[in-house]
């Protein structure tokens, strides 16, 4: 379950993670994940977030941000689809 606040994303998958269990801060242009650092570059405020295989992550599962320029990235590996 994906929760987006005003400072930060929870719920998200990340590099450093098995799952979708990491928490991204919010930052000006990015979003950083809290744990290993990782930043996806970016145009904060995500408006959404939703969950998909990426095929730049091997075909594994991953959660897509929308951000406010309406560009979808790939919160595992940065890249935009
Ligand atoms: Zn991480
Ligand atoms: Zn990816």
């Amino acid at each position: 379950m994906v929760e987006i606040y005003n400072d930060r994303i929870e719920g998200l998958y990340c590099k450093c993670t098995k799952g979708d269990v990491a928490i991204f801060e919010i930052l000006k242009d990015c979003i950083r994940c809290i744990y290993c650092k990782n930043e996806i570059k970016c145009k904060p405020p995500i408006e959404f977030v939703w969950k998909e295989k990426c095929p730049h992550c091997e075909g594994k599962m991953s959660t897509f941000i929308i951000d406010s320029s309406g560009i979808k990235i790939c919160s595992r590996c940065g890249l935009s689809k």
